[in-house]
C-alpha cells in the first residue's frame, strides 16, 4: 500500500521545517510499524519567501518528500489539485501546512481507510476561535445548508483522507474554479468524520483576508446552486 499526503504551501517559511519534521516522524513510525510505503508530496503556491527553498532541502534530507512548485500564487484550491493528480497513492491525505491539522491523526484515518471508508474527515471543533467569526460561520452554514444542494458541515474543511476512487471522482470532475467543500461532499462515498480539538497555527499568519473569504463564501453559495439558474 501507498499513502501519499499533500500539503499545499504558500509563504510558509516560519514553520515548513517543523511541518515535514513532524509530518515525517509521524509517517516513517506509522509506516515502519504497520509496513506500508508514503509520500509527502508538498505543493509550493508561488511563495514569495523562501518556502521553496526550504522544501528543496527537505526533498535532499528524505527521500520520500517530493515537491511541486508554482510560477505563481494560483490559490490553494489549484494547489491541492495538482497535488491529487500527483498523488500515486492507493489512498492521499490532504492537510495545511501550519499544523493546524495534526499529522497524528493521519495513522487512525489510515485505519478507517483499512476497514473500507473512502472518505475520512477531520472535523474541528471552533475553540479558541474569535466569537465573532464563530458566529459569522454558524450564520453562514445555515445560510448555505438551506440553498445549495450539498450538504456542508462547519468544522470540516479539506483536512481528510480519500481513497483512490473517491480521488479519481474528484479528478474527473474538470471545474475550473473549484470549491472543494462542496465537491468532497458532492462525490459521495463511504464517509467516516474523526472529531479534533481546534489548532492555532504553529507560526506564520493565515493567508485569509476579509476579501478573499467573502469572495470563498460566495464561490460556496453559486457552486453547487441550481436554483439561480431555474
Ligand atoms: N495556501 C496555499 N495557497 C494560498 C493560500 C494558502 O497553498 O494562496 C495554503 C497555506 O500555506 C496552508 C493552507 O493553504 O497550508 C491553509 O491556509 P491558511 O493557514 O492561511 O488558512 P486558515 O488555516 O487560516 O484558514
Ligand atoms: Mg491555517
Amino acid at each position: 500500500m501507498l499513502v501519499s499526503v499533500i500539503v499545499p504551501c504558500f509563504n510558509e517559511s516560519a514553520v515548513i521545517d517543523e511541518t515535514w519534521k513532524t509530518l515525517s516522524k509521524v509517517m516513517g513510525e506509522d509506516a515502519g510499524r504497520r509496513n506500508y510505503d508514503y509520500e509527502l508530496i508538498f505543493v509550493d503556491d508561488g511563495s514569495s519567501d523562501d518556502t521553496l527553498a526550504r522544501l528543496k532541502r527537505a526533498a535532499h534530507a528524505c527521500s520520500q518528500i517530493r515537491y511541486i512548485s508554482f510560477s505563481r500564487n494560483f490559490g490553494k484550491e489549484s494547489a491541492m489539485i495538482a497535488g491529487l493528480e500527483y498523488a500515486g497513492g492507493d489512498c492521499v491525505v490532504i492537510m495545511d501546512a501550519d499544523l493546524q491539522h495534526p499529522p497524528q491523526m493521519i495513522p487512525e484515518m489510515i485505519t478507517y481507510y483499512q476497514e473500507g471508508y473512502d472518505q475520512v474527515i477531520a472535523k474541528r471543533n471552533r475553540k479558541g476561535d474569535k466569537k465573532r467569526a464563530t458566529l459569522m460561520a454558524r450564520l453562514y452554514y445555515k445560510v448555505v445548508n438551506h440553498i445549495v444542494d450539498v450538504k456542508m458541515v462547519d468544522g470540516v474543511g479539506d483536512f481528510r483522507l480519500l481513497s483512490r476512487k473517491a480521488v479519481n471522482a474528484l479528478l474527473s470532475m474538470r471545474e475550473y474554479n473549484r470549491f472543494s467543500k462542496g465537491l468532497f461532499s458532492w462525490i459521495g462515498f463511504k464517509e467516516k468524520i474523526l472529531e479534533y480539538e481546534n489548532q492555532q497555527r504553529a507560526a506564520g499568519e493565515t493567508k485569509w483576508s476579509f476579501k478573499r473569504l467573502l469572495s470563498y463564501g460566495i464561490d460556496g453559495l453559486i457552486s453547487f446552486n441550481n436554483n439561480c439558474v431555474s
